[in-house]
């Protein structure tokens, strides 16, 4: 239906050519209307992905559209009502120029980003089409503009149609997620067609005129877009080259600069100053944006870091945390001659607790249990660890015999005083703990094997002995 319909348009376009004396009027109609279909087509996708974050994407097709068709309706103007070709070409030539400015800050847009990166995008933009404007205007003087200021718009069309082409099919190439692809699907298939049109137009049949033939190529584009929009909005997702994925995602951020780059060193002649400030900000902006992003990878490493160490469920150290403090320690209390200490601790009659109350209820044990052993060990140098399932360990270093010992029954007593809503509502609920606590007055040895053994000994003679107590072990 929609690509009938384009047909269509572009079949009454045509007959529009051969209407007498109002050719070039009536094909200016449907070259203004071609671009504001898409638009609205584009603004159709707006709307339908407002909650996804593609939204800024179909957005900036939407400006970059209209934009576009407002070159187009200056154009009629001064030809259609002023009848005179350059009267104000500059302007259109700058809406023309301008349409590329928002399809580049789509393509530079990453996924997720907080509005202050938004905002730096933003301002590079804006330069942009700044620079972009006056460049044109230092070219497009009123009438006979010389031949070289055409050839370096021209050039300046060519740089800017192959730029946002190429970075469109990347995106498209690299992006997973099925809203994005739609959007750079339609944005790539657009970008290639306008470029071959634009090559065209502006290196083909430049002397032509509007109202003759070749304005149904420029028709095609935009009807393109407008169908792509309106029919095929999204595409399933699809896994992607990942090195090529993350490349392309890294560098995205770097297309604004890079444009900014290029559009400044066509301006060194005219404006060198400008062309400075241009340079300046584009280094300046790429480079507030490496070092946001540096400053949010390493945020990300510190938090998988902190993840890796601790235990998801009970939020204490993890066993392999546990491990390296164990030894770390071990080695420390060797050097320094210092005692040092460990605490096997286990809860009593868990699985019980488990089948008689529900897993979630259990888990729920685990955390109150856990957080009394942190609240209670609380000097720095002590580290409480989940040492299995329903197992903890506590590292003790440099403390002596009679202070450890307090220790280990300071945290039974704390665990035996812990009371949990039972899941009924109706009552409370208790668990205990048995400990097995090892303390060596002097290290010896490049292993803590044997502390840990000797430790689990004692626990296990704590279960034996009625649960519920400290037993202390000795390392043979
Ligand atoms: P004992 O007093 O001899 O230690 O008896 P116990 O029942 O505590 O000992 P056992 O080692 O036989 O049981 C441990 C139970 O701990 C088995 C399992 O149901 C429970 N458990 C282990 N990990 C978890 C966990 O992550 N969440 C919950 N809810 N239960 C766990
Ligand atoms: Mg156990
Ligand atoms: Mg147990």
């Amino acid at each position: 239906m929609a690509w009938l319909a384009a047909a269509l348009y572009m079949l009454v376009h045509a007959m529009a050519l051969w209407l007498p004396g109002h050719a070039t009027l009536a094909s200016f109609l449907f070259l203004i209307g071609a671009p504001l279909l898409a638009a609205a087509a584009c603004t159709y996708r707006l709307v339908r992905s407002w909650h996804s974050d593609v939204r800024i994407g179909w957005l900036a097709l939407t400006v970059g559209m209209l934009l576009w068709a407002g070159g187009m309706a200056l154009n009629m103007y001064q030809e259609v009502a002023l009848g005179n070709v350059d009267a104000v070409p500059g302007i259109a030539m700058l809406l023309y120029v301008l349409y590329g400015v928002p399809l580049t800050f789509a393509m530079a847009h990453p996924r997720h980003e907080p509005w202050y990166l938004i905002a730096i995008d933003g301002a590079l933009a804006l330069l942009l089409g700044y620079l972009f404007f006056v460049h044109t205007f230092s070219y497009a003087t009123p009438t006979d503009a010389p031949d070289p200021a055409i050839g370096s718009l021209r050039l300046m069309f060519d740089i800017e149609n192959i730029f946002i082409a190429v970075f469109a099919l990347l995106r498209y190439i690299t992006s997973e997620d099925g809203t994005r692809r739609g959007l750079f699907r339609a944005l790539t298939v657009f970008a290639w067609v306008y470029l071959a049109m634009a090559a065209y137009i502006n290196h083909m049949a430049t002397d032509t005129g509007y109202g003759a033939l070749p304005d149904l190529l420029i028709d095609i584009p935009f009807l393109l877009l407008a169908v792509m929009a309106l029919r095929h909005g999204d595409e399933p997702t699809r896994h992607t080259p990942r090195r090529l994925t993350l490349a392309v995602r890294a560098g995205a951020p770097l297309i604004l600069p890079a444009a900014l780059l290029v559009v400044s060193a066509l301006l060194v002649e005219q404006h060198p100053h400008l062309a400075a400030f241009g340079f300046i900000f584009a280094t300046l902006g790429a480079g507030l944006r490496g070092v946001v992003m540096q400053v949010r990878a390493m945020e990300g490493q510190d938090q998988l870091d902190r993840l890796a160490r601790v235990d998801a469920l009970t939020g204490v150290a993890n066993r392999r945390e546990f491990d390296q403090v164990l030894l770390a320690e071990w080695g420390r209390a060797r050097r320094s001659g210092q005692p040092m200490a460990l605490l096997m601790i286990d809860i009593d009659h868990f699985k019980q607790f488990n089948d008689r109350f529900g897993h979630p209820m259990g888990d729920a044990c685990l955390r109150a249990v856990a957080n009394t052993l942190n609240h209670c060990a609380t000097r720095g140098t002590d580290v409480v660890a989940r040492y299995g399932g329903e197992e903890f360990a506590v590292v003790v270093p440099a403390t002596p015999r009679a202070g450890v010992l307090a220790l280990a029954d300071t945290l039974r007593g704390a665990v035996e005083r812990i009371r949990l809503a039972s899941p009924d509502g109706v009552g409370q609920v208790g668990v205990t703990i048995s400990v097995g606590a090892v303390v060596i007055a002097k290290v010896d040895g490049a292993d803590p094997a044997p502390l840990l053994k000797a430790a689990d000994a004692a626990l296990y003679v704590a279960k034996h002995e009625g649960r519920n107590r400290v037993v202390e072990g000795q390392v043979p």
